[in-house]
Parts: structure tokens; sequence; C-alpha cells
């Protein structure tokens, strides 16, 4: 694929661009004509790029490109930029693509990621935390750790960020993010924006509603309680430590690919119809863990999806169950 990139850095071509305290280099602009993105006099400031692979961006590394591929310089590009959209632009938002499946042929509209922008992280209160969407889930429970306070040691060990957990209701160990939400700040698809309290929002395992009109997450407030003897720290580390053992940490996969059925766990019936290690080009159900799907060299995205619907079949066939994915798919078949 050629490559038609802009960016709208006014650093210009080959420059650089600070990345949270790192250098990172902006890609240089193409030759050809931009595609028009703002209908304001307002360009954006952050670094906006056509065509590109959203394979760079998902953990699976696998993925068609994104027409255009936003990553807001902070929170007021960003509002602003969404605010100039052509009406009805199909948006993707991005946070580390660690639950995401993107079809080969791309996704025909704008992608955004927030994990290199909106990564403000503070106190908020006696027992608060604020975390803009953007911001690592690790590193929010260790923030609160490191402040004693309890709660949040089940983000430790999820490789996304603040919008994707609050996207997918993240959750591990028996606990999930929502229960721990005071208040979400939202962003409008008019790039209007407005705190709502928790109670506003619906939500259920690996699921959430999002109310009418609202584009994307720009950030949250944390209950969190005192972590009074360290108990809950302990119970972190040991959890984090379990993980790394029972998962293909490392390999590329996007966790786990199904939600657990009632009164069950997916990975047990994936495993007791023998599908560990089964392959679809790239695509390998793990040996390590049933419920993982990891990708080597040269995996497309078509191979996964087409082993999440031979695994689903299957066990469907042999057990009754329809195992319904939480990873989601979006884009174009190519
Ligand atoms: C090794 C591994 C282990 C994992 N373990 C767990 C686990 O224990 N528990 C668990 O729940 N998940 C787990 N996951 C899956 C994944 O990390 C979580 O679902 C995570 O919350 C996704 O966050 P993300 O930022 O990567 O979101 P993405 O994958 O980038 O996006 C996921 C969804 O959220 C939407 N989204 C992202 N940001 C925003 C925003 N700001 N506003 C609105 N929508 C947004 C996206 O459009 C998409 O629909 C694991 C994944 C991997 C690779």
């Amino acid at each position: 694929m050629s490559a038609t990139k802009k960016t709208s850095s006014s650093k210009g071509k080959g420059t650089a661009r600070k990345t949270r305290g790192r250098k990172r280099a902006v890609r240089p602009a193409s030759s050809r004509a931009p595609v028009p993105v703002t209908r304001g006099p307002q360009a954006p400031r952050g670094l906006l790029i056509e065509n590109e692979p959203l394979s760079r961006h998902t953990s699976w590394r696998v993925g068609g490109p994104a027409r255009r591929y936003f990553e807001p310089a902070d929170r007021e590009d960003l509002i602003a930029f969404v605010r100039n959209l052509p009406h009805g632009e199909p948006l993707l938002w991005l946070g580390l693509g660690s639950n995401l499946l993107v079809r080969d042929g791309g996704w025909a509209g704008t992608a955004i990621s927030l994990h290199n922008a909106l990564d403000g992280l503070v106190e908020a209160g006696a027992l608060e935390l604020y975390a803009e969407a953007g911001v690592h889930c690790a590193r929010l429970a260790k923030f609160a750790q490191q402040r004693k306070r309890a709660g949040l040691g089940f983000m430790a060990g999820i490789p996304g960020t603040v919008g994707g957990a609050l996207a997918m209701n993240a959750g591990a160990w028996g606990d999930e993010t929502w229960p721990h939400v005071a208040a979400v700040e939202v962003l409008y698809v008019d790039g209007r924006t407005a705190w709502l309290d928790a109670a506003e929002v619906r939500y259920a395992y690996r699921h959430i509603e999002l109310p009418p009109g609202v584009a994307g997450f720009l950030g949250a407030r944390f209950s969190t309680t005192p972590d009074v003897d360290g108990e809950h720290e302990r119970q972190t580390r040991e959890s984090l430590a379990k993980r790394k053992q029972t998962q293909p940490v490392g390999r590329p996969s996007a966790g786990s690919t199904f939600r657990n059925p009632p009164n069950d766990f997916a990975a047990r019936l994936i495993e007791s119809c023998g599908l560990k290690g089964r392959r679809v080009g790239g695509a390998e159900v793990s040996t390590m863990h049933a419920n993982f799907i990891i990708t080597s060299e040269g995996a497309t995205a078509a191979d996964v999806e087409s082993l999440i619907e031979q695994v689903r079949t299957i066990v469907r066939e042999q057990t009754g169950v329809d195992l319904i994915p939480e990873v989601r798919v979006v884009g174009e078949k190519s």
C-alpha cells in the first residue's frame, strides 16, 4: 500500500514531536494534496495522518488502514477536531487497541487515538482520582497504590487505557471498572462536553450503553478507599504474578477473545473441545490459555476472524453454548 500521509504539525517535515518525555518522529508529509478535514479555520495541532495502518495501533498487530488517523495535541485540540468533523463522519476511538480486531479493509472514517495524549492523572479530593482517557490502566493502578488507595488494583494487569476500560467495563479478578467510577467526562459528537454521574451510564459484564449523542470519554473520576494495612497491594501483586503464569504475556493477542458465559469459563469450554493450538493462517488458539488467540508474523485480521468463527461454531456444536466475542470487531473486509 502506498500511504498518503500528512501531518498537521506546525513543526514541518521530518521534525520530531515530544510525547510524554520521548521524542517521536513525525512522519513526512506526502506531496499529494491533503483531503480537507476541517470546516472551520482552526486546524488541528495534533498528528493527523491519512491511510494509517491500524496494525500499528492494535495489540494483535493486524488490521487495515484508517482513512484518517488523529492523535490530538491535548484535550482542547480533540474537542475542536471533533466539533469540526464533517457530519456523520464514522469515528473509531482507540486506546491501546488491546481489545480491537480491525478488519483488513480498514476503517472508512477517522480513528482517534488518545494514548499519547490526554494523559493527565491527579488526586481529586480526599479519596478520588481523576484520570484522562489516554492514561494507561497500569499507571492508574500504580498511582493509586503509591497513595495507599484500594480499589483499582485489578487495573494493574489490563494493558489498555482508561478510555478503553470505561468503554469495555474492563475487569479482572472478580472486579470491574464501573463500580469504581464516580463520574465521567464525555464528548458529544457536536463537540459539547459534560460530566455525567456514573449512575447515568448503564453497564453490565464487559458492556456499557453509551448515552445518546456521546462520541467518547475524555476522562473519569474514580472512587477509592484507604488501603490501611497494604492488603490490597499484596493481593494485587499476587494476582499479577498469577497472570504471568497463566497467560501468553508477550505474544500478540487481545486478551480474552470471548466473554465468559454465566457460571462457566470460555477457556474451559474451548479447551474441552480440543481447540488449543488450532490455527488459521497466522492466528492460533493459545496452548497456554484457550481463550487467547495469538498471532504471528504475516497474520491477517481475516485469519483471526475466521478462527474466532470456527471456535464459536465448534463450541456451539459440541457444548450447546454460544460464546459471545468480547473483542470488538470493526471495519471493512478486504
Ligand atoms: C494480554 C492482554 C490481557 C488482557 N486482560 C484483560 C483483563 O484482564 N480484563 C479485561 O477486561 N480486558 C483485558 N484485556 C483486553 C483489553 O486490554 C481491555 O478491554 C481494555 O480495556 C481495552 O483498552 P484499550 O485502551 O486498549 O481499548 P481499545 O482496544 O483501543 O478499544 C476498545 C473499545 O473501546 C473503545 N474506546 C477506546 N477508548 C475510548 C474512549 N476514550 N471513548 C470511547 N470509547 C473508547 C474503542 O472504540 C473500542 O470499541 C486484555 C488484553 C490483552 C492484550
